[in-house]
């Protein structure tokens, strides 16, 4: 039980300085290639809009936290 809470705890740290390191990680759909093979054709990814890149859900959090931070300070 200390083992599993000493490894989410440090897997939890990692993760918050990949996001403050790294706030963009690729796509999952098209796994930053920005299309897909759709059909036999290649589209561009309807996920990223041939961006290749996502938000990381951590970074998204703690945007929205600053924003409904900074709105709610003088
Ligand atoms: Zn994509």
């Amino acid at each position: 039980m200390l083992i599993a809470m000493a490894a989410l705890i440090l897997w939890a740290g990692g993760y918050a300085v990949l996001c403050a390191v790294k706030p963009f990680a690729p796509c999952r759909r098209c796994d930053g290639l920005g299309t897909i093979e759709r059909f036999g054709k290649t589209k561009m990814c309807p996920r990223c809009l041939g961006k290749k890149l996502r938000i990381r859900v951590g970074r998204r959090a703690h945007n929205a936290w600053r924003r409904t931070h900074q709105a709610g300070t003088r």
